[in-house]
This record gives C-alpha cells, structure tokens and sequence, in this order.
C-alpha cells in the first residue's frame, strides 16, 4: 500500500493516536516505520515529533521492530545538554532479489532495505516470438542458475523474497503475464515458473510501475500523487500515479502508451499493428535511424549505439535526438491529457542526460498550453531504477504486509474518513 509513503520530509501536523485495537497498532507500526524509512537516522524524541506519536508508543513500538529485526539501534545523537540520544534505522541485513526481464537478457541484483544495489549479475538467453515452452523454460533455467549464484554471494543476509520486473502488463490478481510483444513468455506461466525453480515469494509487476513505486519508496518523489514513469528500451510502457493512485485500467492494462497510433504508416510493431510510438521512439528506433544514417554499420545493440553517441560520433547522436523527437511527441500528448506534475524516464538513453533532457523539455514547453509544464526528469539511477523497483515491490509488502500497493493508494489530498485518512491526518 502507498498510504505510507505520503508522509512527506515535512514534520506532519501532530495528531494523537489511541492505540486501542490490533488495527490501531498496526497503523501506529506502519507510522513509525515509515517516518524512520525517511528520516533515519533518527531519535525516537524526533520519531514522536515527526509522528505526533506519544514518546511512550514510539518506544513500545520501536522496541517491537528491533525484536522484529526490522530496525537497530545505532550510533548516539549529539545534543547541546542532557542524555545522548540513540539513533535508529532499518535493518539492512533484510535484503531482496530483484530481476530485471528483459527480451534477451535478465540483470538480477541484491537489493538491500534502503535501495542500496549490493551486487549485480547478468543472465543471457535466447526467446523471440514463436519460441517453445521448453525453450522459455530454459531461459528460466539460465536466470534461475545466476539467482543462486548472486543468492549464496550474500548468506550472511536475510532474503525477504524475489521482485520481477518485466517489459509487461501483469494481471495482479491471477500473475498472469497478459500483454508482452517484446518479451514472449505469453506460452508459460512465468510466475508460477520462476516460483517453482527458485522456490521464494514473488511479486511480479510491468517495468514502469515497478520504476514508480522505486521513485515513490526510494527516490526524491515521495509526496508528488501525479507523476508518470516513462520506460524506454525495446518497446515503450508508462506507468501511472495519479491523483495519488496507481492507474491500473481494465485487466491492469493501462499504460500501454507504446502502442499509441502515432503515425498512420510506418513499421511493423510487435503488437502487429503499424505507426505505434514506440516503432519510432524505442531504442529499436534509435538503432534503425542509425543504420539508416549508416548502412555498412554492423551495430546490433543500443549499448553500442550509446557508446558511440557519448563518444561524439555525429551519426549516432543524430539517430538518438531523432528518436527523442519522437519520444517528446508523445510525451505532449501525455502532458496534454494526463497533467503530471513530474514525468521520470526510465532507460539507457538517460546516459546522455544533458543533452536529451532540454531536447524534451523544450518540445514540451512549445506544445504545453499552460505554464505548468511538467519537470522531465532520469530515473534516479539508470536501468538500476528497474532493479530498486522490483526490489520495492517485496519490501512493501512485507514490511506493511500491502496485498496491492496499487488498490490500497490514497489521494494526495485525501484525509478524512478512511482508515488510511488515520494514518496520513
Ligand atoms: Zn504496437
């Protein structure tokens, strides 16, 4: 659930909490435990400061999350006079396995309570459309082997679950993947598969809801309720918070921005259909206007292409601001009709940052019929907010015990008359 995560850095207007029932508790729990996500290290005077808790709660309640092993005890404050204070934080002993699925390829890491990426590693495979059952399942192998392999790097850890992110749509009632022309695993129960051979809880989500949530649990973002996550790599996915929920659609199948009919002609795209956006605005795109520029080129990766473009090579730079053209297209369509305060790209062309970034803004702002335009930011870490994103799907759940972090959402706004109202007044 994502009620927590609107306690902003600002200290909240102080409120008295009874802690009668199981309920109460559990709320007054979820309180301390997100205002020490965002402010540790802290006291437990500033905890109930931050709160509006009484001292005495804040005490039995973090004397509970260090039994939990949720929470330490550390290093002491430094007051002007009096007792020193001890400062708490987050266990980061808990740690999550997070996997980034991607068309021919999964990057696996260990994610740690505070988003910290411990370790990395890759897994490669083969699967295109029309590949068999036996051959997905020996993609899931490969990734299963390198999961074990990254797993047993950090024994000493304890493993709170596995998180996936995938090029996607995923029913979250049923897990089932619904919609993935980039990535065909349709012919398997990717799901229950990879929860088979690696024998751990999963939450499964589309990549660029997964990149909100991290932009919301780990990121500068967590009290903007109208942002949309922007992933830009084979194909093109949008993830959306708006009016401080997750926009799901029928089936969980909103935000499929990619297949917007941009065009009326143009190339085939994965979904069969031609002119969607993301046939001329993926790093797919990027790669094709470079062969079109260079057509005795050899290149068969956006990575080369990207290295060749942070080089200077003129052609490849040339193809990348087409591609960004392309991408500011649809983004004033997105800003015109959605109204998000932030929109955070998530991908490998973030690389060159400081040359696509007022490429898109500038675009926005000549189509924006406000001055609101919205801020166009990178995702705070590259192709690593997939991996934080997956990661915090698990951590959310098992440290607020969600069921979905999207159905549980709470208006920015929202404050009375709800049980989520309780815990945000
Ligand atoms: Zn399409």
């Amino acid at each position: 659930m994502f009620r927590n995560m609107h306690v902003t850095d600002k200290p909240v207007r102080p409120r008295r909490a009874v802690a009668s029932s199981e309920t109460a508790r559990e709320i007054n729990r979820d309180i301390v435990l997100h205002a020490i996500h965002l402010h540790q290290p802290v006291s437990r005077a500033d905890l109930a400061r931050l709160t509006g808790l009484q001292p005495s709660t804040v005490s039995v309640i973090i004397g509970q999350l260090i039994d939990e092993g949720w929470v330490v005890a550390g290093s002491l404050g430094r007051l002007p006079r009096g007792r020193r204070p001890t400062y708490v934080t987050l266990n980061d002993r808990h740690v999550t396995l997070a996997i980034d699925l991607r068309p021919g390829k999964a990057n696996l890491a260990v994610v740690d309570i505070n988003g910290k990426i411990l370790g990395r590693e890759t897994a490669t495979f083969v699967i295109k459309p029309g590949s068999t059952p036996e051959e997905a399942k020996a993609a899931i192998a490969q990734i299963a082997k390198a999961a074990r392999s990254l797993r047993s790097r950090y024994g000493d850890r304890v493993f709170q679950g596995l998180g996936v992110s995938v090029s996607g749509r995923v029913d979250q009632r049923t897990h089932r993947l619904l919609f993935s022309p980039n990535a065909p695993w349709g012919q398997i129960d990717l799901y229950g598969e990879l929860q088979r051979v690696l024998g751990t809880p999963i939450e499964m989500e589309n990549a660029a809801n997964a990149c909100l949530v991290a932009e919301r649990w780990f990121g500068n973002f967590g009290d903007s309720s109208n942002m949309i996550a922007i992933s830009v790599s084979e194909g093109i996915g949008a993830g959306m918070l708006l009016d401080g929920r997750v926009v799901r659609g029928r089936d969980d199948m909103a935000g499929e921005f990619g297949h917007m009919p941009l065009e009326e002609t143009g190339p085939v795209c994965g979904c069969g259909s031609v002119g969607c956006w993301e046939t001329f605005a993926s790093n797919r795109a990027g790669l094709r206007y470079y062969r079109e520029l260079a057509p005795e080129s050899t290149l068969d990766s956006f990575q080369e292409l990207l290295q060749l473009a942070l080089k200077g090579d003129i052609r490849a730079l040339r193809s990348i601001d087409k591609m960004m053209t392309y991408l500011a297209r649809g983004l004033a369509m997105l800003a015109a009709g959605l109204a998000p305060e932030v929109i955070i790209i998530v991908g490998d062309c973030t690389a060159l940052w400081p040359r696509i970034c007022p490429l898109l803004e500038s675009r926005l702002i000549a189509k924006s019929f406000t001055p609101h335009t919205p801020r166009v930011v990178a995702a705070m870490d590259g192709d690593g907010a997939r991996l934080r994103g997956a990661a915090a799907l698990v951590l959310h759940k098992v440290l607020f015990r969600q069921e979905d972090f999207a159905s549980r959402t709470v208006r920015g706004g929202e404050r009375a008359g709800s049980k989520s109202a309780a815990v945000l007044a």
